[in-house]
Formats: C-alpha cells, structure tokens, sequence
C-alpha cells in the first residue's frame, strides 16, 4: 500500500526559490579576484540565475549536460551553481588548483560544454585550450569593461547574461537526476567522478541543519573559506540559501589579514575551512594581538585538526570547534565532532580529547569498521580497521563506471580510512590506508605523531611517513618544516612526542624540509614525500 502524500521531488532549485521567498534580503558579500567588496541578495541572486538558465538554454545546453566552472566563492558562482542545476544541467567545479593538464583530462573526461571560470585562472585556460575537446562556450566572471583579452572568444559573464529574460521554468524532472559533478583528488591514478543527484544534495542540505551538524539559521552569517570546488564548501553553498544564513564569500583572498577583515567587518557566525587555513589566521591574530568577538563556530575538516589549532580557539578565542570528516564521495559530511550529551559538561581537558576525534555520524549516515576479511571490529575505541560507509548522500559508484563497483555486498562504500568507533558511536581517523606505517606488522598512526609534532612552537608542518626497514619491514621519518626562522634540532622534534605515544611509535630519524608539499585540497601530499624520500636510508637501517 502506498502513503497518500504529494509529490515533492527534492531539488535543489526549491532551495534558491525558498530564499528568495523566504529570505530574499539576506545577502551574499563577495570579495572579487581584484579586491573590491561588493554585496547582493538571495533575491536578486535568485534572478540572476535565472538569466544563467536562460543564457545556457540559448546555448544549446539542456538536462544532462555539464556546465564546468574554475572559481572561487563568489555571488556570481552561487548563480552558475543554481542556474544551471535549475534546469537540469550538471554543475561541474573543478579545482583550478590541479595540474592544468589534469584540468583539460577532467573537462574531457566530463565532456563540458560550458567553461565559466575567474579571471585568475584566464593563463591556466590559453594554456590548455587546444586541448579541450567539448567545450563550445567559454565565460569570465567580470563586466564588459573588465573583460581581459583572450584568445578563446570568451564572453563576460554579466554581459552572457544581462539581455536574458529572468523567468525560465525549473525543476519539474525527477529526483534522481544528476546535478552536480565532482573529481576526487586522484592522488593515485586519473580523478574519479562523483555525480551528486539532486535528491541527495536535498538529503545532505536536511542533514546538515540539524542542531548537532553545522546547526545555523537565518541570523547567522556564514563565511565558507572551504571553496566550492572542494565538495560543494561541504554543503553551504546549498545549506545557507536553505536556512537564510548570510555568506561571506572570500574569493581568491585566504590568508589571515584577509580572513579576518571579513570575519570582523561582516560580523561572521560561523566559518569553515582545512586546518592550515587556520594556521594562517591565528598566526594574524596573534602578530596583531586581535580578538575574534562575533565568531561562534569554526568547521574544521578535509585533514585532522592538531590540537594546538583547536586549543587556539577554544581557549584562546572562545570558539566552539566542530572537527568534521568526510569526503567527495560523501556529499562531502560523514561526521560532526560536537560534543555527545554527557560530556559537555566535562573538564576542558576531556571535551578537548574528545574533539580531536572525528566525531558521530548525523542521521543519514552509518558507520561501520572492518578488518581486512571484512569481519566487523568491535566498538571499543581501540581497535582500528577499514572504515565502511552507507547512507542518504553517499557515492554509489563513479561517472561513467569509472572504478567499476565500488559497493560491497550491503551497499556499504569503503572510504580508504583507517579508523575505530567507540560505544557513543565517535569516529576516530588514525591514517589514510595507504599512508599507513606498517612496523613489525604493527600499525604506527601518522596523524597522531604529525599532529603532535606540530604542536611544537618552533615546527609549521610535519608529515610522517613510512621508510623501509630491514627488520621491521617499515619505520617512521618524521619530516619538519621549521617556522620561518627557527632551527629546531632532532632532539629538540622527538622531545615532543616523548609520553604522548607510544614509545615504539618514535620515528627512527627526522628531516628538515623548506617546505612540506601540500596538495590542490590543502592537504600534505605523502606521494611527493614518499618519492622524495624513496631513496633514503635510516640510520637504523
Ligand atoms: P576529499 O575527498 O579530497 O575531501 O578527501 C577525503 C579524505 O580526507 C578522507 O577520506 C580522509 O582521509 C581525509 N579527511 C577528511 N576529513 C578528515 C578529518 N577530519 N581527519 C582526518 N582525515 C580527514
């Protein structure tokens, strides 16, 4: 028997119709690639769209097809965004901080018709534009006036759109139909695809209101500095139109003076970014002795938090962190690290020890760890094994069937983590599976002794990987990347770690670095160490 209930298809387009009905004077702030600030509305977003929809439609575009852009966080890429998903089409964002040979294979591989990108990325795009073999259209978020030359008879984006009609019918296909397109990383072999559905943006918006996930509504003002070519900015770009949360959009500016400005002058709420974003905040806000009065919450993702970052703002600056972990292939949310009931009232010591962790699942998402035959661990915050996940906005398999399938036999999607679950069902992340350090057939948790060894005043970044050993087949090198200025010694690194881990867990050498190489999500990018390092021999060896 059938409930008898209305048809609502979830899609994405009732979210902008909502703000703009509900909170259509809520605005978006951007700060545009040449500095300038300048304001506009749900409202007035929501007809711009509209022109979008318009704009692609006489281009030929229709449902299905993908439409590419290469931008920052931007008022004008929230239009892109729903203008194109109003229709049908798929918004695809690709991260313009990849190799440019790597953006032409995606925007192949994607098959784009269309390619709005910010003039920033304008010598990224002549450069690989030959190689470009879909798309027919090609867009630079500016004005006439600001339109820079171009060899690829890119038009300005308000021109493209300013003599569109602003209506254009919406929705009216079902659910299930893909809306937006995503490449993982692809830090081993070609970028995967993941097609979000409209349906399951819907589902992760639902998810991502609650009180104990990014818990906002229509007073806040949100400032996602985690771009919209990094999984949706875990979920804003659609969650703050849904709520009617102000958004502060930081375009090409991350660094701390330019983050503060914003978090100051716009009075921000709540923030989101990875953790070294932060690093370059506290580090401004400390050079210049600064506060941070309107700030409530900070989302910290994408890598582990150390725990000096979430001391920092706990105690330093009275925000409440939520350490949360998820990737492309979960929409991107897998968990929230607020606090569970009976400890948010604990000692500070206690609720910071639990904050590091990666935190519970929402609704929507289930957890589950096994070992390597597949048998699941127990719930005993010990025991560490692969990380499965299934749920409401979770991957069933790449665009074009690309890695074949990637479910096991419950539907569960092995993420590639290594983790372990406690009775209150917190997550804790203790590596990548690849980044593993196998000692003695023993695992040695990499996160752990890099994010202690950060901890130290004197280090900006570590990163701890895995050397052959004659005996123990691996051992840990701990490689450093001093703050500017410091020398710190050996001694001085492994002191750190002295009681916090186990003793057997101590790397076996450590080598200073000018930089530690990070990838285009922000994130240590262990393949460039381990190839920089694939000759070298520990002393112990
Ligand atoms: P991406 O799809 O690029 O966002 O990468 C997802 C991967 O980032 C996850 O599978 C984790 O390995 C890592 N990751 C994300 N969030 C966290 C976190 N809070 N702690 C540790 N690792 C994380």
């Amino acid at each position: 028997m059938l409930g008898i209930m209305q048809d609502w298809p979830l899609t994405v387009d009732k979210i902008m119709e909502h703000a703009r009905g509900q909170h259509g004077t809520r605005e978006i702030i951007t700060r545009r690639v040449g500095g300038e600030i300048v304001r506009t509305t749900y409202a007035d977003v929501y007809t711009r769209s509209k022109q979008v929809s318009n704009a692609l439609i006489s281009g030929g575009v229709g449902l299905g097809d993908r439409v590419a852009t290469l931008g920052w966080n931007s008022a004008r890429h929230m239009e892109t965004w729903y203008g194109a998903m109003g229709i049908g089409a798929v918004l695809h964002t690709i991260n313009p901080r990849l190799h440019p040979e790597q953006i032409a294979w995606i925007a192949n591989h994607a098959e784009d018709k269309v390619l709005v990108f910010d003039t920033t990325f304008l010598p990224i795009i002549e450069a690989i534009k030959d190689h470009l073999q879909t798309v027919k259209t090609f867009v630079i978020y500016c004005d006439e006036a600001g339109l820079p030359a171009n060899s690829m008879g890119a038009m300005a984006y308000d021109s493209w759109i300013a003599g569109q009609g602003t209506t254009c019918r919406w929705g009216d296909f079902p659910e299930d139909t893909a809306c937006g397109l995503c490449y993982t990383s692809g830090t081993t072999g070609n970028p995967k695809g993941v097609l979000y559905s409209h349906r399951t943006n819907v589902l992760h918006t639902l998810i991502t209101m609650g009180k104990e996930a990014m818990g906002m509504g229509a007073d806040d003002v949100v400032l996602p500095v985690v771009p919209m070519f990094h999984a949706n900015a875990w979920g804003l770009a659609l969650s703050c139109p849904a709520t009617g949360a102000n958004m502060v959009m930081p375009g090409a500016q991350m660094d701390g003076a330019s983050i503060y400005e914003l978090l100051d002058t716009e009075k921000v709420t709540i923030t989101a970014a990875v953790p070294t974003v932060w690093l370059g905040l506290l580090g401004y806000l400390r050079e210049h002795d600064l506060k941070l009065p309107h700030l409530q919450r900070v989302l910290i993702g994408g890598s582990a938090i150390p725990e000096n970052i979430l001391r920092a703002f706990e105690e330093e600056y009275e925000v409440d962190v939520i350490h949360a972990w998820g990737m492309t292939e979960t929409s991107p949310l897998g968990t929230l690290g607020v606090l569970p009931p009976h400890l948010v009232d604990a000692d500070i010591d206690a609720r910071m020890e639990q904050k590091l962790k990666q935190g519970r699942p929402p609704f929507g998402v289930e957890l589950k760890v096994v070992d390597d035959e597949g048998n699941e661990q127990p719930r005993d915050g010990k025991t560490s094994g692969r990380l499965l996940v299934r749920g409401a906005a979770i991957a069933g398999g790449y665009f074009k069937g690309d890695g074949g399938n990637v479910l096991d036999e419950n539907g569960f999607f092995d993420t590639g983590d290594v983790a372990n679950l406690d009775s209150y069902g917190t997550m804790t992340i203790t590596d990548r599976a690849k980044d593993v350090i196998k000692s003695g057939g023993e695992w040695i948790s990499s996160i752990d002794i890099e994010n202690i060894a950060v901890g130290h005043e004197k280090v900006a970044n570590a990163a701890a990987i895995g050397i052959y050993h004659p005996k123990w087949d691996e051992r840990p090198l701990l490689i450093i990347q001093p703050q500017p200025g410091e020398s710190p010694t050996k001694e001085e690194v492994l002191s750190s770690l002295e009681g916090k881990i186990a003793k057997w867990w101590t790397p076996d050498d450590v080598q200073f670095v000018d930089e530690i190489p990070l990838g285009a999500t922000g994130k240590i990018n262990k393949l460039a160490l381990r190839e920089q390092f694939k000759d070298y021999k520990l002393p112990t060896a």
